[in-house]
């Protein structure tokens, strides 16, 4: 069974003015839509075509570069739409808040550790926080479409939270200023999402 563009729970513009419309539209109808067309294309008859695409990047062959470029891609986008609303912002509560204020000592502490993994990936790559199964969360980054459920990717854990540092990502609206992008992304972090995938994997 192929894998779908997933439709946004939002309009493209619902996300002003943290990320623009057109960004939003080019983002999703051509980014997201262009890994999810060649990741069908690159697993068509042959048996990763009936795994999961969780199942798939977990045990993916790292030199297959069509599925782990476009099989990140179409997972990691996935992941991102479905962890920003309109709605978005403020803090992160129950369990999550506790395991974040755990490991970094607060909020503010953890949003800096976030910010400069994402600041600091060179090039193409996302940030991430990941859950881990003793119940604490940890961040890093990785590049390209690379992500932490990927083997051997040093990151561990499970994506609860990413940030896409592509500069499709960002540079209609804020050209070379990815800190700024960055800033802006937590207005819009659903922490009621990213709460509930913790959740889901301690
Ligand atoms: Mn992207």
């Amino acid at each position: 069974m192929a894998f779908e563009l997933p439709a946004l729970s939002y309009n493209y513009d619902a996300l002003e003015p943290h990320i623009d419309a057109r960004t939003m539209e080019i983002h999703h109808g051509k980014h997201h839509n262009g890994y999810t067309t060649k990741l069908n294309a690159a697993i068509a008859d042959t048996p990763l075509a009936d795994q999961s695409i969780e199942d798939i990047l977990t045990n993916l062959d790292m030199n297959n570069k069509a599925v782990r470029n476009n099989g990140g891609g179409f997972f990691n986008h996935c992941l991102f739409w479905e962890m920003m609303s309109p709605n978005g912002g403020g803090l992160p509560t129950g369990k999550l808040a506790a395991a974040i204020d755990g490991e970094f000592g607060g909020f503010e502490e953890f949003k800096t550790a976030f910010a400069n993994a994402a600041a600091t990936q060179f090039g193409s790559g996302w940030a991430w926080l990941c859950a881990q199964k003793d119940g604490s969360v940890k961040v890093c980054a990785t590049a390209n479409q690379d992500n932490p459920l990927m083997p051997g990717i040093g990151c561990g854990g499970t994506p609860i939270l990413g940030i896409d540092v592509w500069e499709h990502a960002y540079y209609l609206n804020y050209q070379n200023r990815r800190p700024d992008y960055i800033n802006a992304f937590f207005n819009v972090i659903d922490w009621n999402k990213v709460g509930s995938l913790f959740e889901k994997e301690i």
